[in-house]
């Protein structure tokens, strides 16, 4: 039988096309052995589907890719997916900050209504069978291979995601699927993952976050990048949403620069307000004084122990070079020697297909008829808060309603 579509990988970006479709024979290869692992697994067990407010917010939200985003979620924005979902009958909810979760807050409760609709659409669905090659055999045909069989589809969507960290090693079948078919593949490089600092000291306040901190890249003292946000500190570093959705900038030859104080305050501006605090109320221990400026006493204290200050020394006390010394490290302080947190905990992969080889209209590739790539095979990365997710359902829905314009 020769399938209208055959759709590798079954995540939001694949399950949507298939459901979309509107042609009759419909094939859906899975590698696992459940379609939308990924997904239940998404927003710790809760599934951030997407995020709410106007559709323009989506703009500079996946790096430098404004110019893609624009055209691509104005095809199938949030409000059209949230719809989806309320219309078959699954309630959401929007935090404070915009994320939007399934109001039971179970992901399996997103995965169901999907796997419902793919009966609705008759899809059949191949689980356990790996996709090993896909070859283009005649203009209009392609074949797939998987581990267990061979079948022939008009249409192939390729839907196999970022890379993956599975069982010590990492899987990029659907990039190298997609460099056989003559395509480049922007490097993939771990991305809305952790900072790991050598000699990190402050490793034993693990658990430990600070409000709208600033994070900046610098590489030969130019600055590349900027970006505010609640930081965590971690075992090994740092994480919360300032550094995930800044990870993919982050290169060996940078140097990354934290304000734990955010971008209000400067070095040069914290040292006034102690030279004026030693003026007024001299007194004032610089612990106690730090405290009231919004950093915990245990930070404090880890802030003052690196900066080899006494914990008890009082405003008046403090001379230049330690006032300097205090400002740089809590204002400006500096890494050099640092790893990502690699794919092992990466929540997505940046880089994939190069964009200017798909038509950003249908999804199509440029030098392939009848090839599709969507999701996060695309050199299409989001930050943290639902626009991962979001984007794989549009590019899935935008492939779908072009080959339903073919049928
Ligand atoms: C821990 C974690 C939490 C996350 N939380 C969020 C969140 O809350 N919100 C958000 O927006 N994003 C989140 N993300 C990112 C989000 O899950 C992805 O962006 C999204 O799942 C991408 O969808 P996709 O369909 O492109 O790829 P995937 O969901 O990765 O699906 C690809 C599928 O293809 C299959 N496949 C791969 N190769 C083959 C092959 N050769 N043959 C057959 N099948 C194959 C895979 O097994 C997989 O099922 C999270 C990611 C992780 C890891």
């Amino acid at each position: 039988m020769i399938y209208d579509l055959i759709v590798v990988g079954g995540g939001p970006s694949g399950i949507f096309t298939a459901i979309n479709f509107k042609g009759k024979k419909i094939l859906l290869l899975e590698a696992e052995s459940k379609l939308g692992k990924k997904l239940s697994l998404s927003g710790a067990g809760q599934c951030n589907i997407t995020n709410d407010g106007d559709s323009k917010d989506f703009h500079g939200k996946y790096g430098d890719k404004d110019k893609f985003v624009k055209r691509l979620i104005r095809r199938f924005d949030n409000k059209s997916l949230m719809n989806f979902f309320t219309d078959a009958g699954l309630e959401l909810t929007t935090k404070e900050d915009g994320r939007v979760f399934p109001k039971s807050l179970i992901s399996n409760d997103v995965v169901s209504v999907l796997l419902s609709k793919l009966e609705d659409n008759k899809v059949e669905i191949k689980c356990n069978e790996r996709v090993e090659a896909v070859r283009k055999i005649e203009d209009n045909f392609y074949s797939v291979k998987t581990n267990e069989n061979k079948y022939q589809a008009a249409n192939v969507v390729i839907a196999t995601g970022g890379c993956l960290f599975a069982k010590g090693s990492l899987k990029v079948d659907g990039f190298n699927m997609l460099k056989d078919l003559e395509h480049t593949i922007i490097e993939p490089v771990p991305a809305l993952t952790s900072l790991h600092v050598n000699n990190h000291f402050l490793h034993s306040l693990s658990g430990v976050s600070l409000e709208n901190a600033s994070l900046t890249i610098w590489k030969n003292e130019k600055l590349v990048k900027r970006a505010e946000g609640d930081l965590l500190i971690t075992h090994k570093g740092f994480s919360g949403p300032v550094v995930l959705n800044s990870s993919r900038y982050f290169h060996n030859n940078e140097q990354i620069k934290i304000n734990f104080l955010g971008e209000k305050t400067n070095k040069n501006k914290l040292e006034e307000v102690i030279i004026r605090e030693s003026k007024i109320s001299g007194k004032t221990k610089l612990a106690t004084f730090l405290n009231r400026l919004g950093i915990s006493k245990n930070l404090t204290y880890a802030f003052l122990t690196e900066s080899i200050i006494e914990t008890d020394i009082r405003c008046s006390e403090i001379d230049k070079a330690k006032r300097k010394k205090i400002a740089k490290l809590i204002c400006e302080y500096t890494i050099s020697s640092f790893t990502s947190g690699g794919f092992e905990v990466a929540m997505i992969t940046a880089g994939g297909l190069a964009l200017d080889q798909v038509n950003m209209k249908t999804m199509e590739s440029k030098q392939a008829k009848g090839l599709y790539i969507v999701g996060e095979a695309l050199d299409l990365d989001g930050d943290t808060g639902g626009y991962n997710i979001q984007m794989a359902f549009t590019t899935g829905m935008i492939a779908a309603e072009d080959l339903n314009s073919k049928m």
